[in-house]
């Protein structure tokens, strides 16, 4: 199992970088998000208007787990935590706030690998 990954950006020039970047992904999946939905809305065939509901939906689920936001509080302005078992990130507050949680599910992974998260 990967182990849990913290980022703390601490030089402020490089850390409002990487924020401003972050905004910037996240504007771009929102507007990607709407183009298919908005395709979706005018398409008539059923299975071509399913397929780009279904990439909109898949979209918005990467940007939930990755880095540029909290998968918690939805901070885009923070240092963030990873941890493997929900395969997503979190800023450190939430991470922090819940790390108890965490690891009592990581016991429950390693003793019980069949159960689902
Ligand atoms: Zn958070």
């Amino acid at each position: 199992m990967k182990k849990e990954k913290i980022l703390i950006i601490k030089d402020s020039r490089l850390r409002n970088l990487i924020y401003k970047l972050r905004s910037a992904i996240i504007e771009a999946v929102s507007q990607e998000r709407k183009r298919f939905m908005m395709e979706a809305e005018h398409e008539v065939d059923f299975q071509i208007r399913s397929e780009l509901r279904n990439k909109a939906v898949k979209l918005m689920h990467a940007l939930d787990r990755s880095i540029c936001k909290c998968s918690l509080c939805h901070s885009t302005n923070s240092d963030m935590a990873y941890f493997p078992p929900y395969k997503s990130w979190y800023c450190t507050a939430c991470f922090d706030r819940f790390h108890e949680r965490f690891q009592s599910d990581v016991q429950r992974l390693i003793s019980h690998p069949e159960e689902d998260f």
